[in-house]
């Protein structure tokens, strides 16, 4: 019977547990938390925040109750302040400071990401706030539900900054978004970021870009954000969303290696370099298919894969994580925005050949009602034709998910370009056409790397 501590309840924590449990059902399963809610899908505090799931317990994929009916010990509230791999040990204290060592034979860490704190005077001031946790989450309701802000800058253009617009949209808020790069969502490229901005301006998002936010101050009952090229603006509400960090200080005291932005490094198999000691989700460096390296790339998708190979390695198991490419979605407004695999520059870096090609089509047939136009930039290797990216904007109705997927999938697969127009896709009039708007952007590529070839 193994003794199997995780350090850490949300999506990689819980995913390891419950595989632990499912291949050894004799395992002792501990899950040691420092917050007070495990398994809630921090991915819904958006939809939270704007109203449109307006119950937080709605978010749990879980409840405390379902995980601990499937055998597994929950320390609520239980921080990790140091490990001792020495001697199999972790100390944890907690809500009232109570400490005490917890014993392991294989240990689990999935302690997540936290916010990045810019240096930024007036970080702290009350009325500023970062999302990460649900606590974060319950401080931003509770201030929209008491002191009704009629305004907020948001500070990133990144996909939360994003989602939060729309957020407080929905709620009747004014939003400014602050983006020191030239466009916002920088995950794909500037043309596609440009139709993104052109989104928010619909609403009635106002969108600066190349600024860079220097300083947060009292303005009365107002906060006034100020930054480069002379930006100023004042609101009731801001918030930072610049990016994450892996959090890894216990795992870094006590040796356990780190690598990319100071995540824990980890094989495949999310073994650390310490014996019987595992990491998994957003604290760890993640394995990257097409470069074939380590990476940071913290997603929920990611963590769920990952924390189960951990949950099963960790009692016994030999599985391996076999990589990610990035592949996400957001939805901004009417729009959905998505990507996988390498942009140009990520893929010239790595060593290939790319050659990004952008086309557009509709997402079905135009005389069906409500046709809506995709953009779609493919990137391949112009030497050897293989596919090694795609990002997509379009509609949120419009599959834009799904057909990123099929790019994934492809992508996984190591096809090349070419071959997508060889797969057998579904085609109904209201929902596609014969050649699906993925084989149409393959094709496009194709013939655009044909004509750049030709002499
Ligand atoms: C607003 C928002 C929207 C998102 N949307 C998406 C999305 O649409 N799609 C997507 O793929 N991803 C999304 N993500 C990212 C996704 O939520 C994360 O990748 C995922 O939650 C990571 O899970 P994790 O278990 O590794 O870490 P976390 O969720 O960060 O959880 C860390 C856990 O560790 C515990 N912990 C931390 N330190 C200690 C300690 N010392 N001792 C004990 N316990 C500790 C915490 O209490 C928590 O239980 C979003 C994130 C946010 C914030």
């Amino acid at each position: 019977m193994t003794r199997l501590l995780i350090l850490g309840g949300s999506d990689a924590g819980t995913s390891a547990a419950l595989r632990a449990r499912e291949v050894e059902s004799s395992a002792e399963v501990t899950v040691a938390l420092a917050d007070r809610l495990p398994n809630y899908s921090i991915c819904g505090l958006p939809f939270y925040l704007s109203g449109e799931t307006p119950d937080w317990h709605w978010l749990a994929h879980r409840t405390a109750e379902d995980i601990t009916r499937e055998g597994i010990h929950l320390l609520l509230d239980t921080t990790a302040q140091a490990i001792d791999p020495a001697n199999h040990l972790v100390t944890v204290a907690d809500r009232e400071g109570q400490v005490r060592a917890l014993e392991y034979d294989r240990l689990v860490i999935a302690t997540g990401a936290v916010p990045v704190r810019p240096h930024l005077p007036g970080l702290d001031l009350p009325g500023v706030f970062l999302l990460r946790s649900m606590e974060d989450s319950f401080a931003v309701h509770a201030c929209l539900e008491t002191r009704a802000p009629r305004s907020a800058v948001i500070v990133g253009g990144g996909y939360i900054g994003m989602e939060m617009a729309d957020a407080f949209i929905h709620r009747g808020l004014a939003v400014t978004v602050v983006e020191h790069g030239g466009t916002v969502l920088k995950t794909v490229d500037e043309s596609l970021g440009r139709l993104v901005s052109a989104e928010l301006g619909r609403h009635g998002v106002e969108v600066a870009t190349g600024v860079a936010v220097e300083r947060i101050a009292q303005a009365g009952t107002q906060l006034h954000v100020m930054g480069s090229e002379g930006f100023s603006a004042t609101a009731d509400l801001v918030l930072v969303a610049v990016s994450v960090q892996p959090q890894t200080e216990v795992a870094q005291a006590a040796d356990i290696a780190t690598g990319e932005r100071q995540a824990i490094r980890v094989t495949r198999a999310m073994e650390t370099n310490v014996p019987d000691i595992f990491a998994t989700g957003d604290c760890v460096e993640t394995w990257h298919r097409l470069l074939q390296a380590p990476t940071y790339l913290p997603l929920g998708t990611t963590a769920h894969k990952q924390g189960r190979i951990a949950g099963e390695n960790a009692v016994g198991g030999h599985r391996e994580f076999a990589g990610t490419l990035g592949t996400q979605v957001v939805k901004v407004f009417d729009t959905a925005v998505a990507r996988t695999g390498l942009r140009d520059a990520e893929a010239a870096m790595a060593g290939f050949d790319p050659l990004t090609v952008e086309s557009r089509s509709w997402d079905h047939k135009v005389y069906y009602p409500g046709a809506h136009e995709l953009h779609i930039r493919v990137t391949g290797d112009r030497k050897t034709g293989r596919l090694l990216g795609a990002q997509m904007v379009g509609h949120y109705q419009a599959e834009v998910a799904k057909r990123i997927d099929i790019f994934a999938t492809a992508l996984f697969h190591g096809m090349r370009v070419d071959d997508l127009s060889d797969l057998d896709l579904s085609y109904t009039p209201p929902v596609s056409s014969p050649w699906d708007p993925v084989q149409i952007s393959a094709q496009a590529w194709v013939a655009h790397r044909q004509r750049s070839l030709s002499p």
